[in-house]
């Protein structure tokens, strides 16, 4: 009630002022008794009528005037009354900002999120969308808002998906923009609105897809040799064999069983290099060393068919498992020597590169291979010509093992073929893998890069 004492204060000068004027028409016009008082009254209502209407005019034009700047600092009722419209209004501000901050921080957590996130209402129009469901349907988070969904992203699962109202099974859309698979789930809220989530399924579909290729063609791969080895052992069992008949079925089915072994021992290998940390780069081994028993091993295979030649290069020590290297280096030199026809010349040599990093390099005067197979090489199982290179004796997993080994121990595997001419199989080790071995006192050459 703090308004109500300048307001009785103001009342008593309009007063005050309406008896002095009294006073004075009384002494001009003494002959009118009731014109004093009538008028002092009339000039005193007046006033403070003046006095309220300019206050309250002021509130007006404050109110108006979309609340800007600070109410009008009046006495009394008016400024009573400004002042508690003022402090609600400014309450009020305080809560729309403190929602809009929260709404802000909410949306920019969904925005951060890896999936997309669409919201439409009853009528299927986008009222809002993150980045990623953007990207996913290629919208425009700002241009299309407000327009209907299904005018934009027209796949016809997605809009009968929408239209359906049966949203309990996720749909995958494969081929977006060309390379996506996505998974769009929606989920209803609110009033008819919905709520669209995307995922973005590729590199999943892909893995999956290699996973079942994978298991496919072990089968295939074991089923072969089990069918032959099957196939002599009815033999045996229902024909009388001669001897030499029976050296031979029994030396096929020797073939056909190493061959098995084979493909588990790949295939272990694989998946220890798959399951296992990188290793660490604090075991040394002498590169010159680990040529020398490959290229031994190597002519032991060859059989004295081929010219195998292991270069003289720096002496220099890797850091690395010595049995996964020896593994990958042994892999390319049988490779050379499987598919180099007899008199052909097998290259096994060490450079080191200006960079400081090293490369094994394992070239060969074989066939070649097609340009157009260089890519999908170090596939599993991935032939360039199956039934010529089953005959081999591979795996086909063979140059996938040697990729794995090299990325484990951060280099890679580099491939150089020409048809007719032959092949060149480098692994390429980082230089913090390679250190070159002072031999009497002289440092080893460093060789220029692309002259191996
Ligand atoms: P495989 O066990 O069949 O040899 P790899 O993974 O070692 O499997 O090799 C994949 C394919 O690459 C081989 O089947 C063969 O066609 C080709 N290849 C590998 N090394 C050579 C080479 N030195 N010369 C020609 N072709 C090769």
């Amino acid at each position: 009630m703090t308004w109500m004492l300048p307001r009785v204060v103001l009342a008593a000068l309009a007063v005050l002022l309406g008896a002095g004027l009294a006073w004075l028409l009384g002494r001009w016009w003494p002959q009118l008794p009731w014109l004093p008082p009538l008028t002092g009254s009339l000039i005193g209502v007046a006033a403070l009528f003046t006095v309220d209407s300019l206050r309250a005019h002021r509130l007006m034009q404050w109110l108006r005037g979309a609340l800007a700047g600070s109410a009008p600092r009046d006495r009394g009722l008016w400024g009573e009354l400004a002042y508690r419209v003022e402090r609600a209004v400014r309450d009020r501000d305080r809560a729309i900002e403190r929602e809009r901050q929260e709404l802000l921080q909410f949306l920019s957590a969904i925005e951060a999120s890896p999936n997309g996130v669409l919201m439409l209402d009853a009528e299927d129009h986008i009222r809002w969308c993150n980045r990623v469901a953007a990207d996913h349907f290629s919208l425009d988070p700002q241009r299309d808002r407000d327009q209907r969904v299904t005018n934009l992203v027209r796949f016809p699962a997605f809009v009968a998906l929408l239209q359906s109202g049966d949203y309990s099974q996720p749909l995958v859309l494969p081929h977006v923009r060309g390379r996506l698979t996505l998974a769009v789930v929606v989920r209803a809220y609110g009033e008819g609105m919905r709520l669209v989530l995307t995922q973005d399924i590729t590199e999943r579909e892909r893995a999956e897809a290699m996973r079942r290729d994978f298991v496919a063609n072990v089968s295939h791969e074991i089923r072969t040799p089990l069918t032959v080895l099957a196939g002599f052992i009815e033999t045996m069992a229902s024909l009388p064999l001669t001897e030499p008949e029976r050296k031979r079925v029994l030396s096929l089915m020797n073939q056909q069983t190493q061959r098995m072994q084979s493909l588990v021992s790949d295939l272990l290998t694989l998946a220890q290099l798959e399951g296992s940390p990188r290793p660490d780069a604090d075991r040394w081994l002498g590169v010159q060393a680990l040529l020398q028993r490959v290229l031994s091993d190597a002519s032991a295979l060859s059989k004295g068919r081929h010219e195998l030649v292991l270069e003289s290069g720096p002496s220099a020590e890797l850091a690395g498992v010595e049995a996964e290297l020896l593994s990958a280096v042994a892999n390319l030199a049988n490779n050379a020597v499987r598919y180099t026809p007899d008199g052909g010349r097998i290259e096994l040599s060490f450079g080191l590169l200006a960079d400081g990093s090293g490369e094994i390099c394992v070239r060969d005067t074989g066939p070649g291979i097609a340009r157009e197979h260089l890519p999908r090489l170090t596939e599993r199982f991935y032939r360039v010509d199956g039934s010529r290179n089953r005959d081999t004796g591979g795996t086909g997993l063979g140059l996938s093992i040697v990729k794995h080994v090299a990325q484990r121990h951060g280099g890679e595997l580099k491939i150089d073929s020409e048809v007719g001419k032959g092949s060149r199989f480098r692994v390429a080790l980082p230089a913090a893998r390679v250190r070159s071995v002072e031999v009497l006192g002289v440092e080893a050459a460093r060789v220029p890069e692309g002259s191996l």
